[in-house]
C-alpha cells in the first residue's frame, strides 16, 4: 500500500477550463492596466512526488479588467511582448510575488516562487539588474526565486541567453527550462546554460500513462534531467495514473490540476494547511 493521497485522487474540474472564449484587448488597455495596477498573481503548487510536500509555487498572472472580467495571460502577454510592455509587467509580477513571499514567511512558510520570464527579457540586461535590485531590497534571498524561461526562447539565441542567465544564476536565482520537449535542444546546448530545473511540457505528461509513445518520451526527458543534474518537474498533471507513472519514472516534482489549480496568495496558506498530511 502506498500512502500517496494523489495516487487515488479524482481531479476537481478546474474553473479555467470553463473560462470564456478569447478576450480581445488593445495595446492602450494593457498600458492602462499597468498604470492602474489591474494585474494580480495566482499561485500553483509544485509538489514533491516522493512525499507529497509542497516545494514551491509558480506565479501565474491574471488581469482583473474592470469591464471584461478576469483575462488569462495567453490573451494579452503576446500583445504586451510585441509592443514593448512586457518589461513593466514582469517587474509588477515580481513585486507582487515578493510581497506574497514576505507574507508567507510571516506565516512560517518557506516557499520558493517561480516567475515566468518572457523570451524578450533575455536580451534585456537592464531587466536582469532591476530584478536583482528589487529582490535585494525586499530582503528575500535570490535562492527563494526560480526564473522559468521557455526552451524555445533560450535556444533562439543561446549566446545571448547565456549572458543574462549566467548573471542571474551567479546571484543565486534558480533557473528553470520551461516547456521542455517543445524546443529540440540538444544535451550539449542545455549543458552550456546553468539551469537548475527542467520542466517537462504538459503535452508529454497528460495521458502518458495511456500512451507508450508519450511515456517513452517522458522517460527520456526525466533521464535527460538526471544526467544534467537538474531537478525534474512535470507540468499539467491532471490524473492519478500519470502521477503514479511520473513517480515510478523518478520525476522529482509534479504540478497540475490533480494536486491544485492556480489560486490567490491568501488561499495558498489554507490549501497547505489542509493538504499537509
Ligand atoms: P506556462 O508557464 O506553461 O504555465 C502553465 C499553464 O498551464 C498555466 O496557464 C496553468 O494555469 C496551466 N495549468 C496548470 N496545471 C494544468 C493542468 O493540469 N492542465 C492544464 N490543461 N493546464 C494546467 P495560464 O495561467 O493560463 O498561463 C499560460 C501561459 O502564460 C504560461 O504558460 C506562461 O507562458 C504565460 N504566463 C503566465 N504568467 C506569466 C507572467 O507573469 N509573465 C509571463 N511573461 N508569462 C506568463
Ligand atoms: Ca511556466
Ligand atoms: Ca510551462
Ligand atoms: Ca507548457
Amino acid at each position: 500500500i502506498t500512502l500517496d493521497k494523489y495516487a487515488n485522487k479524482k481531479p476537481t474540474p478546474p474553473p479555467e477550463l470553463n473560462r470564456q472564449a478569447k478576450v480581445v484587448v488593445s495595446v492602450p488597455e494593457i498600458a492602462s492596466a499597468i498604470i492602474n495596477k489591474q494585474f494580480t498573481t495566482y499561485f500553483q503548487p509544485k509538489i514533491l512526488l516522493a512525499n507529497g510536500m509542497i516545494k514551491g509555487v509558480e506565479t501565474l498572472i491574471r488581469w482583473q479588467h474592470p469591464e471584461k472580467g478576469m483575462i488569462m495571460p495567453n490573451d494579452f502577454i503576446p500583445l504586451a511582448e510585441e509592443h514593448g510592455l512586457i518589461h513593466d509587467i514582469t517587474l509588477q509580477v515580481l513585486e507582487m510575488s515578493l510581497e506574497w513571499l514576505q507574507y508567507w514567511h510571516a506565516h512560517g512558510l518557506n516557499l520558493n516562487v517561480a516567475i515566468n520570464l518572457s523570451s524578450l527579457s533575455l536580451a534585456d540586461l537592464g531587466l536582469v539588474e532591476q530584478i536583482d535590485q528589487r529582490v535585494s531590497n525586499s530582503g528575500i534571498t535570490p535562492q527563494s526565486i526560480t526564473l522559468e524561461i521557455t526552451e524555445t526562447a533560450v535556444m533562439a539565441d543561446v549566446a545571448l541567453s547565456l549572458n543574462s542567465l549566467a548573471r542571474l544564476r551567479l546571484k543565486g536565482f534558480g533557473l528553470s527550462i520551461d516547456d521542455y520537449g517543445t524546443g529540440f535542444s540538444s544535451m550539449q546546448q542545455l549543458a552550456r546554460i546553468p539551469f537548475t530545473e527542467l520542466k517537462i511540457d504538459r503535452s508529454f505528461v497528460d495521458g502518458a500513462s495511456d500512451s507508450l509513445q508519450l511515456s517513452n518520451m517522458l522517460s527520456i526527458a526525466i533521464e535527460t534531467a538526471r544526467k544534467l543534474g537538474l531537478h525534474c518537474v512535470a507540468e499539467g498533471v491532471e490524473n492519478a495514473d500519470d502521477w503514479v507513472l511520473l513517480k515510478r519514472l523518478g520525476c522529482d516534482t509534479a504540478q497540475g490540476y490533480l494536486a491544485a489549480k492556480p489560486m490567490p496568495g491568501d488561499e495558498l496558506i489554507d490549501w497547505i494547511k489542509q493538504n499537509s498530511k
